[in-house]
């Protein structure tokens, strides 16, 4: 069929993401699939049983608009234990659909036509065109992979009258950086004083290696009070599928992000919320699962041993980005999709990421795999 008018797309750039683009050149070639992060293992079974309990026992209508109150209340719990912040669960935390809701919901909410949004890259897909949507401008700060991450001089040039928000990420998709308590308070000093709002993309936030400390921006009470948290249950219990998250932020901020939130979404699965809620009292699944990760990536790299490939530093997330200068000077893109098709390994090119031309020669794996699969994966990358 064909529309009969004339479109005028909003996004006009914008095609499939690479991830979609990646995962489905895997499905087609029988690649082992690093590609897309998501965990090829199962989720833990006592989770299975709760949500099984909970449909059984009638949880399945809509959720109250901001989230059902026991999950609110045990995050706001795990904030204040492990940040120190204090949310207040019946106005400053709504549960979402993944972080990715999170992020459009609180774009849509707080940037106007013509407002202007700093962006470090490489950044997370899901920003910039959230941003065009609605009619904002993105800013980019390059952001210096193997050094100190960000040059704050910069972003201080960058900000001006029209500046609305700063969204950063940390543990960073796709690099694997984290930013350091130093680089949060540049921030706070960056700042004060102005109508900026921080949009801090936490997802991986207990994925954090070599006994780092996640900056979350609640850590810093200046910073969190001008800042919206997101936060995603996918990284963080095996369950990207289920696409569940949640925000944080001060009420002011919270009653705008709702006024979005209840029509791009209205309320999110509800015995999922209840069988988390109780779930959350396993305080050492999120504690203990740095160490888990970190297993999964020393395990990845020791397998990568004597490759041509440079293994960049990992400090969090799922992801390890590697460096094939050594073995082809094809652009990444190329080079991902022949590693794919005939090698058999999938991974994204990093210069997806990126809004300006990048050279770098890195892609990016995803180490949230079984051992066997990782094995799978190192023995093809190991003979190039
Ligand atoms: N932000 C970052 C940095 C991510 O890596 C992802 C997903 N991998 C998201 C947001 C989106 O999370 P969700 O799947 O919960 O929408
Ligand atoms: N965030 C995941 C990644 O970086 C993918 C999420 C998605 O497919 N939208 O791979």
């Amino acid at each position: 069929m064909k529309f009969p008018g004339s479109l005028h797309s909003k996004l006009p750039k914008v095609g499939t993401t690479i991830f979609s683009v990646m995962s489905g050149l895997a499905r087609e070639t029988g690649a082992v699939n690093l590609s897309q992060g998501f965990p090829d293992f199962n989720i833990p079974e006592r989770l299975v049983e709760l949500t099984h309990s909970y449909m059984k026992r009638g949880f399945n209508q809509y959720s109250p608009m901001q989230g059902v109150i026991a999950l609110r209340e045990k995050l706001a719990e795990k904030v204040e234990e492990l940040y120190t912040a204090k949310y207040n669960p019946e106005t400053e935390i709504t549960v979402t659909a993944g972080a990715t809701q999170a992020i459009y919901t609180a774009i849509s909410a707080f940037v106007n036509e013509g407002d202007e949004v700093i962006i470090f890259e490489p950044a997370y897909d899901c920003y910039v065109p959230a941003i065009e949507v609605h009619g904002g401008k993105p800013c980019f700060v390059q952001m210096n992979l193997a050094g100190d991450l960000i040059d704050w001089e910069k972003v201080k040039r960058l900000v001006n009258q029209r500046t609305r928000m700063i969204i950063i990420n940390t543990p960073h998709n796709p690099s694997g950086r984290v930013m350091s308590a130093g680089d949060m308070l540049k921030l706070q000093k960056l700042t004060d004083g102005t109508d900026i709002i921080i949009l801090s993309d936490e997802v991986y936030e207990h994925i954090i290696f070599d006994g780092m400390e996640h900056q979350s921006v609640a850590r810093y009470p200046k910073l969190a009070e001008r800042s919206i948290i997101v936060s995603s249950f996918g990284k963080t219990y095996h369950n990207t599928g289920w696409k569940m998250g949640h925000v944080m932020a001060p009420e002011e901020l919270m009653k705008e992000f709702r006024k979005v939130h209840q029509f791009n979404v209205f309320s999110v699965n509800t015995p999922a919320q209840h069988a988390l809620a109780e779930f959350l009292d396993d305080r050492d699944h999120y504690l203990e699962l740095g160490a888990f990760y970190q297993q999964k990536r020393d395990t990845f790299n020791r397998l990568l041993q004597g490759s041509n490939f440079k293994i960049r530093p990992s400090e969090g997330t799922y992801f390890q980005l590697l460096d094939y200068s050594s073995i082809s000077d094809e652009k990444d893109t190329d080079y991902a999709i022949r590693l794919t098709k005939e090698v058999g390994v999938a991974s994204i090119p990093v210069s997806v990421f990126y809004n300006q031309k990048n050279a770098d020669k890195f892609l990016r794996f995803c180490f949230a795999k079984e051992d066997e699969t990782l094995e799978k994966a190192a023995e093809k990358l190991v003979k190039l």
